[in-house]
């Protein structure tokens, strides 16, 4: 590979946050990031060399992008796999990871059969089609079991805990699984959340250190470095991680997410909740807490550059900004002086242009000394507003 005045080029579906971070990374090396998305003026157009506007599975959209860029990749599990593939034979312009991982991980259900297969530990789950199946499934699984959407779910969206048979068929239409289907789980009563980034590069693979997640109401909160558990089930959740890694195709960063579960007498168990083909929230906190950020370890994966060492700096805590608005807003952060004010705070802000309830608009990190500094970044969130 040669670096010249415009190439690499990379090609990214999607330009959220996620491919706003990976422009942000990719700079450095001289690696070009050309994004689209639907949303004209999108978090990635302002550092992005160009947006194509389109939709994720709009074919002439993805055609053109895979004519003008070295390489394809997506930051959003709604690119389209088959078109992707279809963009991919035609224009030459390989994609990283595999369409076909892509399409493993779209749908829950096959998702947790493939790595059920795979030997990896993952919660009990079944199959759900109608009310009826996921009564069967709770009283097999046990009550209260965990629904989900097959596809489509995202931030806690599309997944609900169900109480009772009573609740099936509620759950069901608050899932909005009417159309693609759902899966039931176990509903796993997990001493902690944790999740590894792991990399999959030309011939060789890297993890990140664990970090532990914090999740209300199913959404991501904050992540601390290194997890707050011991060093054995540490080891045994990059294991997993490694295990999953193994079952996955062509390169680039995956989030892994986990649950920690106790065990009497013996060191805590890993189960797989879910795999992410794309930089994740749990790691947010590498781009100022390690020596290689995931964004810098996806470019240089997707490119085909040797993967960056993944060491951690120092303990790091991140906190998301979410919208804490009732209703859809002109997004407006007050309190910015305040929060840069604060010691050692790195802040993050998306360039969302409308503040939804909960929407991610931003983080924080804040790389400490002793232990990660989770209250720290708690209170620079507290101290930001919206209006
Ligand atoms: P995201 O996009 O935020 O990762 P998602 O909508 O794809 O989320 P999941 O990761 O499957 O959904 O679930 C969101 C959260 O719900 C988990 O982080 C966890 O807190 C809880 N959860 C999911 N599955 C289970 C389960 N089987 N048992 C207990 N809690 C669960
Ligand atoms: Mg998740």
């Amino acid at each position: 590979m040669h670096l010249s005045a415009d190439s690499p080029t990379v090609g990214v579906v999607g330009g959220g946050q996620l491919g706003r971070m990976l422009a942000e990374a990719a700079s450095p090396l001289g690696v070009q990031l050309v994004v689209s998305d639907p949303m004209p003026n999108c978090p990635a157009n302002h550092v992005a060399r160009e947006q194509l506007v389109g939709e994720f599975d709009d074919y002439d959209t993805l055609r053109s992008l895979a004519e003008q860029v070295d390489v394809l990749t997506y930051e959003i599990e709604l690119a389209d796999p088959d078109t992707l593939d279809a963009v991919s034979e035609e224009t030459g312009t390989p994609v990283h990871p595999a369409p076909e991982t892509l399409r493993t991980i779209q749908d829950k259900l096959v998702q947790n059969e493939t790595f059920a297969e795979a030997g990896v530990p993952l919660p009990d789950f079944r199959r759900v089609d109608d009310a009826d199946d996921l009564r069967a499934a709770g009283d097999e699984l046990g009550w209260p079991v965990m629904v989900k959407a097959r596809t489509g779910g995202y931030d806690g969206r599309g997944n609900v805990p169900v109480e009772s048979p009573d609740d099936a068929a509620d759950a069901l239409a608050e899932v909005g699984a009417g159309g693609g289907g759902a899966v039931a789980e176990e509903l796993v009563d997990f001493e902690r959340e944790l999740a590894v980034i792991g990399a999959r590069g030309v011939d060789e693979t890297a993890t990140f250190p664990v970090t532990e997640t914090v999740q209300r109401e199913e959404i991501l909160r904050e992540s601390l470095s290194p997890a707050r558990t011991d060093e054995a089930t540490r080891e045994r959740a990059h294991e997993v991680a490694r295990s999953v890694l193994a079952e996955l195709d062509g390169r680039g960063v995956f989030g892994i997410e986990l649950f920690e579960r106790e065990r009497a007498d013996e060191a805590n168990e890993i189960l797989l909740n879910e795999v992410a083909p794309r930089p994740h929230n749990s790691g947010h906190w590498t781009i100022e807490g390690c020596v290689t950020s995931q964004f810098e370890q996806h470019v240089r994966g997707v490119v085909g550059l040797p993967l960056g060492p993944t060491r951690r700096h120092g303990p790091t805590a991140s906190a998301n900004i979410l919208g804490t608005v009732s209703e859809p807003a002109r997004a407006r952060l007050a309190g910015v002086e305040e929060a840069l004010a604060l010691a050692d705070t790195h802040l993050h802000w998306y360039g969302k242009r409308e503040v939804r309830p909960l929407r991610k608009m931003g983080h924080v990190t804040i790389v400490g000394e002793s232990e990660p500094p989770l209250s720290p970044v708690r209170d620079v969130v507290e101290t930001l507003q919206f209006g």
